[in-house]
């Protein structure tokens, strides 16, 4: 009797509808919660010196902003960053792409999307990333 039973994935190559489904909603809630945290950080800095929020305006790369607005500049420069993440992520799910590296097409693992739904690159490409950004 030859064993030729389907071998275990290795690799889990591609996920299930049902976590796609869990991904979804993660990352929705993330998008809504990283929302109300903008609009919280905006008042926040608004509510401080209107010249700082001015420059904020104008972009935050330019701003020489007043020390005690750095870290909520920080918090909504971060912010920022995650809220475009998670919406790309979401416009991933909706083109049938998610879950794969947008560098080099490997997918991702669901292992690191657990911990990161909004990852768009495989842990190779990260590291890779994050060398040439001297980090
Ligand atoms: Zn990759």
């Amino acid at each position: 009797m030859p064993s030729n039973q389907a071998p275990v994935l290795a690799l889990a190559p591609e996920l299930t509808d049902e976590q796609v489904a869990r991904f979804k909603s993660r990352l929705q809630e993330q998008a809504l919660a990283l929302s109300e945290q903008d609009g919280e950080l905006r008042a926040r800095l608004a509510a401080e010196e209107s010249v700082t929020a001015n420059t904020f305006v104008a972009g935050i790369e330019g701003a020489m902003a007043a020390e005690a607005d750095d870290e909520v500049i920080a918090l909504l420069h971060h912010e920022q960053t995650e809220l475009a993440a998670t919406r790309q992520a979401l416009e991933r799910i909706e083109n049938g792409e998610y879950g794969f590296c947008t560098e080099c097409g490997d997918p991702i693992g669901a292992a690191r999307l657990e911990v990161l739904p909004q990852a768009h690159l495989c842990v190779g490409c990260q590291d890779m990333l994050e060398h040439r950004q001297g980090r």
